[in-house]
């Protein structure tokens, strides 16, 4: 069978395998109301709390991928040997973003967190971060993070009393930012114990990873890591011999991969992933392609308050703020090129035209291509635009969208930058080279200049513009991560056999249920169906209102 075919049918498979799913779900959630608008009304999480069913460990053994596997991973590196085995696991991890809303300058402090040790208030020193006397700055973070996360909020109050996450031992790696500690603190007030690290080198909030650790959080994280670092502060969230994780919630398939590799016997107590990124869902196919998934996993990118949400609008708020803060540029004119017309692509293209970019695409997909004609952008090849154009935005996920020869032929000032997740969508490797200047013109901006004198301005060093160089909307991050709470809930409580060695999507319901915990916050007013309605159209008063198929 061809790829291709492979992946159709497993799509098809996956699909049928949400609608079972989401029909079980769905009397578990029946009671959800989603028509009014008062916080006791918005939802019912009564029947998600239900009773911890007991969950027999998932006894299927891990295989490694190759031999060699198994030998890259029968020891912990040594420091010398650190780079080139975390470059052999995976490219993107240590890619994407630094956060831009860290505060607190830490650049005075040159000594690494692994060599300085530090106890908190209670005693604790099962944490490392830049310095936890950071944490009552961090909390204030946090806090104001929490006032844009009333969904989050309105889980625990739902909670009272209720511990759906009792007994939970969630390892996580995702960005830490005051808005994952508002998730994390979600989690633990849900009944969960919590271990952290993060998915990214640089996006760690140095003071919110302190006020987590003061919190009793045991998190392994800071601003800078190297990648040495970033793999040593996996292994200690998992590594312990008093703590077993029972639960993973990844961003960008590091720590999974980390777990299937270094610490196999782990998946015996783990009763699920949950998934974010578009390229830790791919992996986690991948995996189940080949039949070497061991536990259920759920895949949040895919769900549509993921995938519609956070990559749309949170791209469509971010891309001018990230722009403007690098470079002062004006965007009135401007001719812009944005490479890929997906959901990532379509919020930034948005934003440009409003400012009066003239904007063109670029896409492979036919169908992307016609929706960027019929929204009235020009689709061309970067090679018929790339000597004229001012500013060239990647958002593929893909590799190489813009080569060393396109970057030789652009003209002086060009801005090159990439949304997508990781590094290698501007091949910037191939311009370091000794014909070529790199000069540091600000925090995160370089000028690279060619023999000619030639300058192009590179951002991020090609790594995510957004998260790299501005802030991020929370009210957006609050949808994805009420999202990620209600998956580990889902997953952690279902009984025995309702989710295989598999991925799955989170059943529509939820979805609608995520959504309808936001709409307060809009003060929005959906309309009930009568029963009238209901019986024409075919559906639940209570939904789900549509059909899995349904692309919004
Ligand atoms: P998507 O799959 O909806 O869109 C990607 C588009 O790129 C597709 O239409 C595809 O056909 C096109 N494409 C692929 N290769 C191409 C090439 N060589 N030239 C031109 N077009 C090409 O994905 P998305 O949701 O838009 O996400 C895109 C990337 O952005 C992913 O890496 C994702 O992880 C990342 N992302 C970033 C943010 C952020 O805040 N910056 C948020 C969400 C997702």
């Amino acid at each position: 069978m061809s790829d291709s075919a492979a992946d159709a049918k497993l799509e098809v498979k996956q699909a049928s395998k949400e609608v079972k799913e989401s029909e079980n779900v769905a009397e578990r959630y029946s009671a959800m109301t989603v028509s009014k608008n008062t916080d006791a009304t918005v939802g019912d999480l009564s029947s998600a709390f239900a009773p911890v069913t007991t969950h027999k460990a998932v006894k299927k053994q891990i295989q490694f991928v190759t031999s060699e596997d198994k030998q890259e991973f029968s020891k912990f590196p040594t420091k010398a040997g650190r780079r080139s085995l975390s470059r052999s696991i995976s490219q993107s991890s240590t890619d994407s973003y630094s956060s831009a809303a860290s505060y607190t300058d830490s650049s005075d402090d040159e000594t690494s967190p692994r060599d300085k040790p530090q106890v908190n208030s209670k005693g604790s020193s099962d944490f490392c971060v830049k310095n936890v006397k950071q944490a009552e700055f961090g909390r204030r973070e946090i806090e104001i993070a929490e006032q844009d996360m009333s969904a989050l909020i309105s889980l625990r109050k739902r909670a009272q009393g209720e511990k759906p996450l009792a007994g939970a031992k969630i390892v996580g790696c995702t960005h830490i930012t005051a808005q994952t500690a508002v998730l994390i603190e979600t989690l633990v007030a849900l009944g969960a114990q919590c271990r952290w690290t993060a998915c990214n080198i640089y996006s760690t909030q140095n003071e919110v990873a302190a006020a987590l650790s003061e919190a009793g959080v045991a998190v392994f994280a800071w601003k800078g890591e190297s990648e040495a670092d970033f793999w040593w502060c996996i292994d200690r969230c998992v590594g312990t011999e008093d703590w077993q994780p029972n639960m993973i919630l990844d961003d960008g398939g590091d720590l999974t991969h980390w777990v299937y590799k270094k610490y196999p016997n782990v998946f015996r107590k783990i009763r699920g992933i949950v998934e974010e990124s578009v390229t830790g869902v791919h992996r986690l196919y991948q995996l189940s392609k080949a039949g070497k998934l061991c536990v259920p996993a759920m895949n949040v990118n895919d769900s549509v308050t993921k995938q519609k949400f956070d990559n749309l609008y949170c791209c469509r708020e971010s891309i001018l703020d990230g722009l403007k803060r690098t470079t002062d540029v004006m965007f009135g004119g401007k001719q812009v090129v944005v490479c890929g017309y997906g959901e990532v692509g379509k919020g930034c293209c948005t934003a440009l035209k409003a400012l009066g970019a003239i904007v063109c695409i670029t896409e492979i997909d036919p169908i992307c291509a016609l929706q960027a004609c019929m929204d009235g952008y020009r689709v061309v090849k970067l090679n018929e635009v790339i000597r004229q154009v001012d500013m060239i935005i990647t958002c593929t996920g893909n590799k190489n969208v813009v080569t060393r020869d396109q970057l030789d032929r652009m003209r002086n000032g060009c801005i090159v930058c990439n949304m997508g997740h990781s590094n290698t969508e501007i091949d910037v490797v191939s311009l370091r080279t000794p014909e070529l200047t790199w000069e540091r013109v600000r925090s995160q901006v370089d000028h690279v200049i060619w023999p000619d004198g030639k300058r192009v301005v590179l951002l991020a060093e090609g790594r995510l513009l957004n998260l790299s160089c501005s802030t991020v909307p929370t009210f957006v991050l609050s949808i994805t991560a009420t999202t990620q709470a209600l998956a580990l809930i889902e997953l952690y409580n279902a009984p025995e056999g309702r989710y295989k060695q598999d991925v799955y999507l989170l059943p529509k319901k939820m979805d609608e249920y995520v959504a309808s915990l936001h709409l307060p916050t809009f003060d929005a007013h959906l309309t009930e169906l009568s029963d009238e309605q209901a019986k024409y159209l075919g559906l639940n008063k209570n939904g789900p209102f549509k059909p899995n198929y349904y692309r919004y």
